[in-house]
């Protein structure tokens, strides 16, 4: 039956992990993957999570309503509108659980494909998370490019982002990473996401927000909401797609958010009505565990102020090692500007190496990173830096 099955290719980010795995010198370094490390290298599971997990032990393990847990889903969206946020305040924003940041791109290209009457258009930055394509592809949406990164100065297209959103055909869906754009880790200042926003109200866009890494680039909560915040403030609808598994660890416990802000209740109550039905057929309702942790982290106040702390400190560690990279590369003489390195943001670095670079640090150093020579901040520590940045400096130099 199944002969006529190509074999497809291996995932480009998940397939590193396996080269990784196969290597067996001791001095390996896995940087393909963006999951948080600790300063040992070890997954990290926070304190503040371990508290909640033990506040849920033993509960049911009752179904979940379609759109989750509700605690869960109003916690979330204060945490992303922030408290002053009008559609909040006015119970204008429709919301439901998702199966984390994955799920809610999916519910949302699902949604949108069956009820935005203007466009079936979703314009994705280049280059952005490999995932994108095909979530609103198999949603059933058309999928086209906008210009975002610049490869000579290792840093944003500021110019071609604005030609391009001036470019397209109007109330075309326009898809924004809220913070720590993944992978290139470079983002809009404050003024120009104010540009952005002013650009995207004059053409009539959808302004449709993934935000993977709230916290997690800055180690504020509140910072990195700026740009939703600043487009909800200034009378944008949009849509939001958040994730738990970075700033809470929660990755594989699978949660998250989908959200759209509405004209009032009553429009917020027959959008919720069709996400209900666009998620029922797909997987039911999701799943408990996770939603309860971050539901009770968000919840209670001793432990919501742990957890910042928490991820405040992941954060800063992804940013020391930032500057222990830029500063051994530049002792270290390797050709070429890296303040980039200090200047991304968030869980990567977009390094500028090339692919026989990335393949030369591979087969000769054990280090493995995409082959665009993107790396995850969080696998370097101060026991792996400074061979990472000698390997590197090597393979610069030729
Ligand atoms: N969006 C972006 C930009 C991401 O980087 C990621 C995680 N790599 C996700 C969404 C979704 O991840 P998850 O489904 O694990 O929440």
């Amino acid at each position: 039956t199944w002969s006529a099955v190509p074999a497809g290719p291996p995932d480009p980010i998940l397939g590193v992990t396996e080269a990784f795995k196969r290597d067996q010198d001791p001095r390996k370094i896995n940087l393909g993957v963006g999951a948080y490390r600790d300063g040992n290298g070890k997954p990290f599971v926070l304190p503040s999570v371990k508290k909640a997990e033990e506040l849920v032990a033993g509960v049911d393990k009752e179904y979940l309503p379609i759109t989750g847990l509700p605690e869960f889903t109003q916690r979330a969206a204060l945490l992303a509108y922030g408290e002053d946020s009008a559609p909040l305040k006015s119970n204008s924003i429709a919301v439901t659980q998702s199966i984390s940041g994955t799920g809610a791109l999916r519910i949302g290209g699902a949604f949108f494909a069956r009820f935005y009457p203007h466009s079936k258009t979703i314009y994705l930055p280049t280059p952005t998370w490999g995932n994108h394509t095909p979530i609103f592809r198999d949603s059933g949406l058309e999928v086209k490019g906008y210009r975002y990164y610049d490869k000579r100065t290792v840093g944003l297209d500021f110019e071609g982002l604005k030609e391009d959103l001036k470019s397209m055909p109007e109330k075309s869906i326009v898809l924004l990473h809220a913070c720590a754009h993944n992978p290139t880790g470079v983002d809009p200042t404050r003024e120009q996401w104010i540009e952005i926003s002013n650009i995207i109200k004059e053409k009539s866009l959808f302004p449709f927000f993934d935000m993977a890494y709230q916290g997690f680039a800055s180690g504020s909560t509140s910072r990195d909401a700026f740009a939703v915040r600043h487009f909800v403030s200034t009378g944008h609808q949009i849509a939001l797609c958040q994730s738990f598994a970075k700033n809470m660890g929660l990755y594989g416990e699978r949660v998250g958010a989908f959200s759209l802000t509405t004209a009032d209740p009553e429009e917020k109550a027959r959008v919720e009505s069709q996400l209900k039905i666009v998620i029922r057929p797909m997987y039911s309702n999701p799943p408990l565990h996770g939603a309860r942790i971050a539901s009770t982290i968000l919840g209670t106040p001793e432990l919501y102020s742990q957890w910042e702390g928490e991820v405040k400190g992941m954060a800063e560690r992804i940013i020391s090692m930032r500057d222990r990279l830029y500063d051994n590369l530049v002792a270290q003489k390797t050709p070429g500007d890296w303040s980039h390195i200090k200047s991304q943001i968030g869980m990567f670095s977009f390094t500028g190496l090339t692919t026989p670079q990335t393949k030369a640090l591979a087969e000769k150093a054990h280090i493995y990173m995409t082959a665009d020579g993107r790396i995850s901040m969080a696998g370097l520590n101060a026991h792996n830096i400074d061979y990472f940045s000698e390997s590197v400096s090597k393979a610069v130099k030729g």
